[in-house]
């Protein structure tokens, strides 16, 4: 083990040379690499290329006696896609709105609802609070808070612990403050620390009192059955927790096929208490006529049960594993002996979190994108875009192919030594 932290200025001084010199020989080969957003490969939307072909025929489109799905209607989804997304996020079926193709415009429109409206337990419209704030667990999902920030939603940020946020904080905030209205989850394989969160933080979740009557989870389990591994964590059913809390109306979950199917063409859904999904039914009538139910119904024939789909993720395992291996077996043969970063070894969902020294991760990314490697925004994983330790680096493996991927990371672990040699210098 070389700890680059004990070594001398003028062993550091002379690694930092030989790093250099390496790093300048790569601005040649005019690379573009891009491992910025998780993204599946082409190899992995192939898997659901029968979904094409599902309900092209006549017949097959008439497959739901009840309505007619060529037309006009069903703003709730048809009851066939309630109850396979019932059984994907462990719900019934009538605690289910299915909805176009997308679940983070599916949160993005509870929360603005919630901001001219309400939600069914609010005075008031969240709007005409006169401040509004959100917990936001960091490292986390950037695209939840640019929604906060799009609404003037002020964010807290709240430490990752390794079985989720920080539980003890967040009762004492909620506890006191009536300002703040919900929390960002991603409770399983969280996003980018691959995190589950244990059964113990969701039932503190569903039980803690909140000063605000209208608190809302916003439990976005978007890589619930995403998993890489045989034997999964098992993540514990929050609204079944929070209904024997006595809270049934606190959460709303979230969920789609993006990662399943095709993204962007998959369907989204959500689940909540019978009385939330009535109060939103009301309103999503006013704004369509009716989600896409042809999308619907492809998606039913083809990914038929929660077995069928975790037959289908296997796959997707078989493809994208070998990618998180790869990259795991770098970081640890590049970086391990230097004690300069850590990062996490998921057991599902999209990502590796790669945490440098303090002060590092925008230098990295910096000098990785001027050599044609371009990575997610150093700061991104936190609100407002700034990691208060400047060290946070989400690694997207599986858009890249192996080849492509290695020499990514290869030159990432480069960046991460010279960046390293440079601030202990
Ligand atoms: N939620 C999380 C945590 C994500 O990581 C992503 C995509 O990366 C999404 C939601 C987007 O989901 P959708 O495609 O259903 O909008």
């Amino acid at each position: 083990m070389t700890d680059l932290n004990t070594l001398d200025n003028e062993s550091l001084t002379k690694l930092n040379a030989e790093l250099l010199r390496k790093y300048d020989s790569l601005k040649a080969k005019k690379l573009s690499l891009d491992m910025s957003r998780g993204k599946p490969c082409p190899e992995q939307l192939d898997l659901s290329m029968d979904l094409l072909d599902i309900a092209s025929s006549k017949e097959l489109l008439r497959a739901n006696e009840s309505l007619d799905i060529r037309n006009y209607g069903g703003v709730e989804g048809l009851i066939e896609a309630k109850k396979l997304f019932g059984q994907i996020l462990h719900v019934n079926p009538n605690e289910i709105i299915i909805g176009g193709n997308s679940s983070l415009s599916m949160m993005h429109d509870t929360i603005s609802r919630a901001l001219l409206n309400g939600v069914v337990d609010s005075d008031i419209p969240w709007g005409k609070e006169p401040k509004i704030k959100f917990l936001c667990p960091s490292p986390g999902y950037d695209r939840h808070f640019a929604i906060c920030e799009m609404y003037n939603i002020e964010m807290i940020t709240i430490d990752m612990l390794d079985d989720g946020p920080d539980m003890d904080k967040i009762e004492e905030l909620v506890s006191k403050d009536e300002s703040i209205k919900g929390i960002w989850c991603v409770p399983k394989y969280s996003n980018p620390d691959g995190i589950t969160y244990s059964d113990e933080v969701v039932s503190r979740l569903a039980k803690m009192q909140t000063k605000a009557t209208d608190f809302k989870i916003f439990w976005d389990d978007a890589y619930t059955v995403h998993h890489l591994t045989e034997q999964p964590p098992v993540l514990k059913n929050i609204l079944k927790e929070c209904k024997e809390e006595g809270h049934p109306n606190r959460v709303f979950m979230f969920t789609s096929t993006s990662k399943i199917t095709f993204p962007g063409s998959g369907i989204a859904a959500m689940a909540a208490s019978e009385e939330n999904i009535n109060f939103i039914k009301k309103q999503l009538s006013v704004q369509t006529i009716g989600p896409d139910k042809i999308n619907q119904l492809r998606h039913v024939l083809f990914l038929q049960d929660l077995e069928n789909i975790t037959l289908h993720m296997k796959k997707h395992a078989e493809i994208i594993k070998p990618k998180f291996d790869m990259v795991l077996n770098i970081l640890e043969s590049e970086l391990g002996r230097y004690n300069i970063a850590s990062w996490s070894k998921p057991k599902g969902g999209y990502f590796i979190s790669l945490n440098t020294l303090d002060g590092c991760a925008t230098e990295v990314v910096k000098l990785a994108s001027d050599v044609g490697v371009s990575l997610t925004q150093a700061g991104a994983t936190y609100p407002y875009g700034k990691d208060p330790r400047d060290r946070n680096i989400r690694i997207a493996p599986t858009f890249p192919t192996l080849a492509e991927l290695q020499t990514a990371i290869e030159i990432v672990c480069l960046c991460v030594l010279l960046a390293s040699t440079k601030k202990l210098l």
